[in-house]
């Protein structure tokens, strides 16, 4: 049996691959015990904890911003979801894994390592957008660019590909988690009540929108009242979260503004006639491709399954190593790595 692995360390959630198809999918947090240092929860279960925990026990986001942040965090949830997909059989897989554009070679070891000391080896690294590009199956052999754009939870990677390899890639470190971070903020605000993240999440894929809706609607949630410490609920309609919500999605424009400037204007041209390539769980967000068409005056081609293109792609570059290789692209691993 084959023993390569691929996974897709997200912010959100972690994915992995292995034989014909992707075998877990689940978030990106762990549960720690803070006497003892021991993982108390995993997954969908740490991630209900979010906001939740007593002193004790710490629910821990290891990855931020694309890159990790905990890595003793990261290590363990690493170990725990490399066990659940081989059992005890499976020993020492190689492993291919999605990284953000442009980050430093510090964090791109940090990754490896924590992978290595989870119990992989052989490690090599892909860009996300790459991955996502292969996953779909599009053609950026040729001289002409093709953009992708990826909006994840903490980042969002942009990149132009052509010749069989990455032409310009750009990690932000903003995606759809600064939406939820500024319901926080605006319910606060404007209610004086405090929820959650993951209460600002839900609101979010329930009625949250970057273009107006049609039909509004609101939505009632429960937060803590901040004058007096006792539970209230509180009403947000989709004509707030609209204006909410436009804020950071003009700071995101702004910032994919900014490196479509610093890219070689044939390539933008290109993209021009054939669309922008948008995935990521951040592009399901209400209108989201409208709003890129009229700001970045580019046609914008969403996906059909934006969450698993990146993994799907390792799993189709891990079952076909022929896939880069016409192009200038070479994976890299450990020793292009070495840091003085
Ligand atoms: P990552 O690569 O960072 O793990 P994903 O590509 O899995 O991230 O996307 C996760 C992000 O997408 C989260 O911020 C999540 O809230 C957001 N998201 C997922 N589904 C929706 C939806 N239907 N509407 C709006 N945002 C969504
Ligand atoms: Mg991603």
């Amino acid at each position: 049996m084959r023993t390569d692995i691929g996974i897709d360390f997200g912010t959100d959630t972690t994915r992995i691959y292995m034989g014909r198809g992707v075998v877990l999918s689940k978030p990106t947090v762990i549960t720690i015990d803070n006497d003892t240092g021991l993982p108390k929860a995993y997954g969908a279960e740490a991630y209900q904890m979010i906001g939740r925990t007593s002193d004790r026990l710490t629910s821990v986001c290891p990855v931020q911003n694309g890159t990790i942040a905990d890595f003793e965090a990261a290590q363990l949830l690493l170990k725990e979801y490399f066990t659940r997909v081989s059992g005890k059989k499976l020993i020492r897989p190689r492993t291919m894994v999605a990284i953000p554009g442009n980050i430093t070679a510090v964090k791109q070891r940090s990754v490896v390592d924590a992978l290595e000391s989870a119990g992989a080896r052989n490690v090599c690294l892909i860009e996300a957008p790459l991955a996502a590009a292969i996953g779909l199956d599009v053609d950026f052999s040729t001289p002409k660019g093709v953009t992708v754009v990826d909006i994840g939870k903490g980042t969002t990677d942009i990149a132009v590909l052509s010749m069989g390899g990455l032409a310009r890639c750009e990690s932000l470190p903003m995606g759809g988690g600064a939406f939820d971070e500024e319901i926080v903020r605006f319910v606060r605000r404007e209610y004086n009540v405090a929820i959650g993240v993951l209460t600002a999440e839900r609101i979010k894929k329930t009625i949250g929108c970057v273009k107006p809706r049609d039909l509004e609607v609101g939505m009632t949630v429960n937060g803590l009242n901040l004058f007096n410490g006792m539970p209230q609920s509180v009403e947000v309609n989709t004509a707030q979260l609209y204006e909410v919500m436009m804020v950071t999605a003009e700071e995101m424009i702004r910032s994919i503004q900014r490196v479509f400037e610093q890219t070689a204007p044939e390539m933008v041209a290109d993209t021009a006639k054939d669309g922008l390539i948008l995935t990521g769980g951040g592009s399901l967000t209400y209108g989201m491709p409208e709003l890129l068409e009229e700001r970045l005056k580019l046609k914008v081609k969403p996906v059909a399954d934006p969450l698993n293109c990146v993994i799907n792609g390792i799993g189709k570059a891990l079952n076909n190593s022929q896939v880069l290789k016409n192009g200038d692209y070479r994976f890299r691993s450990l020793e292009d790595l070495s840091i003085e």
